[in-house]
């Protein structure tokens, strides 16, 4: 399988956030966010099997482990990977960008599933069986770049009772790449909230205004270590 990298850091999404964690992440996407923040894993990446795999996982000794990508479940030898990562009792999470089917999934793993928004650019790849093959210990996440993307999202949490569904809807604002790139430290340290399409305030504003039951969430990792990733 192609594997883009193998890592451990802090869980910067999701309810898990704040956690250690070794992410999989595995290359090719067949989406273009218009948001997207690791095109470097559309192509690069490495052959391994499913044991050098687990061979480098068990080194980063981290009880918690997220497949990612890219769209990881493109890659067929992803299923066998996660079986086996269960069978080592990982508490094992997979992001997964909502247009494939998530059906093959076990129920143990607990699915981060996008729903695009109107200005990722990929609404219209959406594959809405996916929401009845969902567990309530699975997460759904938005990703926000503009009022018209939240007020889309509200009334489709609100359209599918997507709250009762799942344990945890996660809206999160869509940083913005270009002026990220830009900043100085002491920019950073100034004003990161600039840095959003949408500026996280502004979001949880709305969010207390239509009683939405929504965890906002911030990506941490871009806090700690200023990463664009
Ligand atoms: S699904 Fe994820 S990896 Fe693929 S283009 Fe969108 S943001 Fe990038």
């Amino acid at each position: 399988m192609k594997v883009n990298e193998i890592f451990k850091s802090i869980q910067g999404e999701s309810t898990c956030a704040g956690l250690p964690c070794t992410f999989i992440r595995l290359t090719g996407c067949n989406l273009r966010c218009s948001y997207c923040d690791t095109q470097y894993a559309y192509e690069e990446g490495r052959k391994l099997t499913t044991r050098e795999i687990l061979s480098e996982v068990r080194e980063l000794r981290c009880p918690l482990v997220e497949i990612t990508g890219g769209e990881p479940l493109l890659q067929e030898e992803v299923y066998p990977l996660m079986g086996e990562l269960l069978k080592e009792n990982y508490k094992l999470l997979l992001e997964t960008n909502g247009s494939l089917d998530i059906g093959r999934t076990s129920p143990q793993v607990i699915k981060i599933m996008d729903i695009k928004c109107p200005d990722s650019g990929m609404c219209a790849r959406m594959n809405w069986k996916n929401l009845e093959k969902l567990n309530p210990k699975d997460e759904i996440k938005f990703v926000l770049s503009s009022q018209r993307d939240y007020d889309w999202a509200k009334s489709i949490i609100r359209e599918k009772e997507l709250d009762k569904k799942v344990t945890t809807v996660l809206v999160s604002p869509a940083f913005d790449k270009k002026t990220f790139a830009k900043a100085d430290d002491y920019e950073v340290a100034a004003g990161f909230n600039l840095r959003y399409k949408l500026e996280p305030k502004i979001v949880a504003e709305w969010i207390l205004r239509d009683a939405l039951n929504v965890r906002l969430q911030l990506q941490l990792h871009k806090y700690i270590w200023k990463q664009i990733v």
